[in-house]
């Protein structure tokens, strides 16, 4: 890391994947680090949820010099995606112990932040975006979640629906993190359709150990410029979902997350180098999101619209063939 000054007064804003995992970084350099955070209502304790992530999660974990295996909770080798049997290598993880211990011997505050107490801010708040200037061309996917507990074992599966999907992903046991998102505004009458979790209880019994609702920001990182904007004197700097780094076809964000706080750690001093870097490393979300786009627009498909489909499941790891993911890009637009 370059520094201009290593004493500067630092405070992150969101003690999330990525707001945790930078004030972890920067500790390991030496910095003081402030970090706030809302207080959130859900019961395991962190607003946004989210459980599946790509093999790329062991490499980016390590890099915070945990060990990523210990938060691995089952790892697997297919994905029913609409009643289709998929090959795939990726895992559930357990987020809320990852963020505890990325903050370990860190004490989250969760009173007001007063910009004018620092030197450099760090928007790491996620979809609220709290610090930086709101996002003019913006797709957010609004989610139900749910922890359940079943009787029976269930497949690890994705159904496409109109305008998203709904996932089954094991976490251990007979635990199970089940979901809907969609980009639509009536996403509650989508999951309405999908009777998804009656269905579920009706047939392999168990009940919801909780549940709750979040927003995931599918707008993709070159449509949330700027990443970096005056407020503190060393600027005011966003990283994670906050600028956008969120696959727009999937909307996982955990690696992207953690990922984008490395970047940020590499170009510290230089806002503009920052800026090219995320949208570098990030130039595939651009693409997703003109896919996204013609989704939403009912616009017709080419075939290079599924390639992106299919590199966009292929970086979550799972593999699919170029027919599905047309098929996939279909049933996601249809709208009832
Ligand atoms: C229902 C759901 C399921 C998901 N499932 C997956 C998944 O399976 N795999 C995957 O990879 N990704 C998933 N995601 C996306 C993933 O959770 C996010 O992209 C990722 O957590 C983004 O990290 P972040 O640090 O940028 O933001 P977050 O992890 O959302 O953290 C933001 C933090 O900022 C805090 N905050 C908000 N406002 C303020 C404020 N004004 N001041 C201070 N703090 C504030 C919040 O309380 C939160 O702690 C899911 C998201 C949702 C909503």
């Amino acid at each position: 890391m370059r520094t201009k000054e290593r004493r500067a007064r630092i405070a992150i804003a969101g003690a999330g994947m990525g707001g945790a995992y930078l004030s972890r970084l920067l500790r390991k350099d030496g910095r003081d680090v402030d970090i706030f955070d809302v207080k959130s209502e859900t019961k395991c304790g962190i607003a946004a949820c989210g459980w599946a992530a790509s093999k790329s999660f062991l490499e980016v974990v390590s890099g915070s010099g945990l060990a990523p295996e210990k938060y691995i909770l089952q790892q697997s080798d297919h994905l029913v995606m609409d009643a289709i049997k998929l090959k795939a290598d990726f895992m559930t993880v357990d987020k809320p112990r990852l963020i505890r211990d990325l903050l370990a011997g860190v004490k989250v505050r969760y009173g007001h932040l007063d910009m004018a107490q620092y030197d450099r801010i760090i928007d790491a708040t996620g979809v609220a975006r709290a610090y930086l200037p709101s996002v003019e061309d913006e797709v957010v996917s609004s989610c139900v979640q749910c922890r359940m507990q079943t009787d029976g074992v269930l497949e690890n599966r994705v159904t496409t629906q109109s305008g998203g999907y709904t996932w089954c992903f094991r976490l251990s046991g007979h635990d199970y993190h089940v979901g809907w998102g969609s980009y639509l505004a009536e996403s509650w009458k989508l999951i309405d359709q999908v009777r998804w979790l009656d269905d579920t209880r009706r047939t392999f019994g168990g009940h919801a150990v909780c549940r709750c609702t979040g927003n995931i920001r599918l707008t993709a990182p070159h449509y949330c410029r700027p990443f970096v904007t005056d407020g503190a004197r060393d600027g005011v700097w966003g990283v994670g979902e906050a600028i956008g780094c969120v696959n727009p076809l999937g909307g996982d964000g955990l690696v992207y997350a953690m990922r984008s706080a490395q970047i940020l750690i590499d170009y510290w001093d230089d806002p503009d180098a920052y800026t090219e870097a995320i949208l570098e490393e990030f130039s595939w979300m651009t693409k997703a999101r003109k896919v996204l786009d013609k989704v939403i627009r009912m616009n017709r498909f080419e075939l290079s619209d599924a390639r992106v489909l299919k590199d966009c499941l292929e970086r979550m790891g799972v593999w699919i063939g170029i027919q599905q993911a047309a098929t996939i890009l279909m049933r996601f637009r249809r709208r009832h």
